[in-house]
């Protein structure tokens, strides 16, 4: 069998999309790659919003070209916004790639391999608009506890710094009943939360004439049962409405945490930008999604030294930075995008003085993330356990995992008790109390707060072991058992408790 690598940049849109590339590929019978394997197809799932992506990836591409001279049969297949951009040009500039594919036709990269193999010739296949929505593909999801559900694709704005419509296209809408039926599906699947994708969440709808469907969408997740953690990624302050606000804080299951992009605060340079809000309205919509929902942690993204940008513009960014009380914040200095009208502008801001100024934003959003987060300390939460979350976790015996508002906490285990194992070969060891398996849910007290992350090693409240751990369980190839239910202090066993083989 043929064994394949998805190699992703770029943002959640992409990996969702990566979990389709594989889906496709494991249903067309290919495998993934073992760990440090050399594969027979590596598919480079590309983006073309962050700098110098055109340059890294014809860097990786040149870097494959002896491996895959050494490697008769090899494939190389690019996909993804910079295909959608580039097209032709990458096989004219790095003739050794097979397959080149858009962003709107995901779903013929098998075929597209089958037929570059069988004519013995690169095949590029760019559509311009998209023709099957890509949620109807195959996906191998990463996680077993969590996954995305896409709602729309595409977007209708035109921020002059962005190149997503010119390469997604229009905003193309999903029918509600097919999200919900595909978040029943995950549900039944063992999954707990899932987090609804879209360019602009709040304009859905808009194709099929519902001004209001995202909010209403929202509800109807409240309805799933099995379904506890449900998320939303991005919303557009210009389209972000009260209903939606009301939607969050009336349904239990819908976090309380919101990714509210800025940009910018200055009116002068969001108008620059054709982002069609103003500061006034953006700290309203903060206010009034405090005052529903009091806990809610609100990140966000901002775009230093955007043309024009002044002193003073940048000042009153700092000041709405102040003001809004995030709780993290993806900070950015424009570079010129190609393609995008922005990178024509007159007034290009030097580089050193983005730089002060990127330096002073992220000081500043630190103060902020650290001092918000210190309000944590003390708090009882509930953690759903990840995988991954945690790079020291190993050497602070310590598991990872996300929060109601999707604080990072990283978490002591009592006494006695082993985090679980991801080897499947060993043997089960018998002698130790259970763990929270991925997926489980811990109840922690938070003790210490970093500015990016908390450390909960109070007293532990207790593990829930639930579906998703299970088939978090299942997947590392173990009979597993449900470890029942872990409580308070450490080294307590509690009767019922199954020993976890992990
Ligand atoms: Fe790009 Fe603006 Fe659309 Fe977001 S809303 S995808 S930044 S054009």
């Amino acid at each position: 069998m043929r064994s394949y690598e998805v190699r992703t940049y770029g943002c959640q849109m992409n990996v969702h999309d990566s979990e389709r590339l594989s889906g496709l590929l494991e249903s067309a019978g290919y495998v993934r790659v073992e760990d440090g394997g050399q594969p027979d197809v590596v598919v480079f799932n590309t983006c073309a919003v962050r700098e110098n992506a055109d340059n890294r990836l014809y860097g990786n591409l040149g870097h494959l070209a002896p491996v895959k001279k050494q490697h008769p049969g090899m494939q190389i297949a690019v996909g993804g916004c910079l295909a959608q951009k580039d097209r032709g040009e990458i096989t004219r500039r790095a003739p050794w790639v097979d397959v080149v594919f858009g962003t709107h036709n995901i779903g013929s990269l098998p075929a597209l391999l089958e037929r570059a193999r069988h004519n013995d010739e690169a095949q590029v296949e760019i559509l311009e608009s998209l023709e099957v929505f890509p949620s109807t593909l195959p996906t191998r999801r990463e996680s077993p506890y969590a996954a995305w559900v896409s709602i729309s694709v595409g977007c209708n704005n035109t921020c002059t710094f962005c190149i997503v419509p010119s390469l997604r296209g229009t905003e193309k809408d999903r029918r509600p009943g097919e999200v919900l039926a595909e978040v029943e599906a995950l549900v039944a699947d063992g999954v707990l939360e899932v987090t609804l994708l879209g360019q602009n969440v709040n304009s859905y709808g808009v194709e099929f004439g519902d001004r209001l469907a995202f909010g209403k969408l929202l509800r109807a997740c409240g309805d799933i049962e099995g379904l506890e953690r449900v998320r939303f990624t991005s919303p557009h302050p210009k389209d972000f409405t009260d209903d939606v606000i009301a939607a969050m804080a009336e349904t239990p299951n819908v976090m309380p945490s919101l990714h509210m992009p800025l940009q910018s605060g200055s009116d002068t340079v969001l108008k620059a930008m054709r982002r069609s809000y103003r500061r006034d309205r953006y700290l309203g919509i903060l206010e009034r999604v405090r005052a529903a929902m009091p806990d809610a942690a609100i990140t966000t993204d901002v775009i230093v030294g955007f043309p024009g940008e002044t002193d003073d513009d940048f000042e009153q960014t700092l000041d709405v930075v102040r003001q809004a009380r995030f709780s993290g914040a993806f900070t950015f200095q424009y570079s010129t995008r190609p393609g995008t009208p922005a990178a024509g502008m007159d007034r290009q801001v030097p580089k050193a003085v983005v730089q002060e100024r990127y330096e002073r934003l992220v000081a500043l959003q630190d103060d902020v993330s650290w001092a918000e987060n210190k309000r944590q300390v003390g708090r009882r939460l509930d953690v759903l356990v990840a995988e991954g979350e945690g790079r020291k976790d190993g050497a602070t015996h310590r598991l990872s995992g996300r929060a109601p508002d999707n604080r990072l906490v990283h978490f002591a285990l009592p006494d006695g008790v082993e985090p679980p194992r991801r080897d499947r070969t060993a043997a089960p060891r018998r002698d130790r109390t259970a763990a929270p398996r991925p997926g489980d849910v811990a109840t922690v007290e938070v003790t210490y707060a970093a500015p990016h992350h908390l450390v909960a090693d109070g007293a532990f409240g207790g593990v829930r072991a639930t579906r998703a751990g299970d088939a978090w369980a299942a997947r590392q190839g173990r009979g597993q058992q449900p470890v029942g239910l872990l409580l308070g202090m450490p080294s307590r066993r509690v009767p019922g408790l199954t020993v976890q083989d992990a």
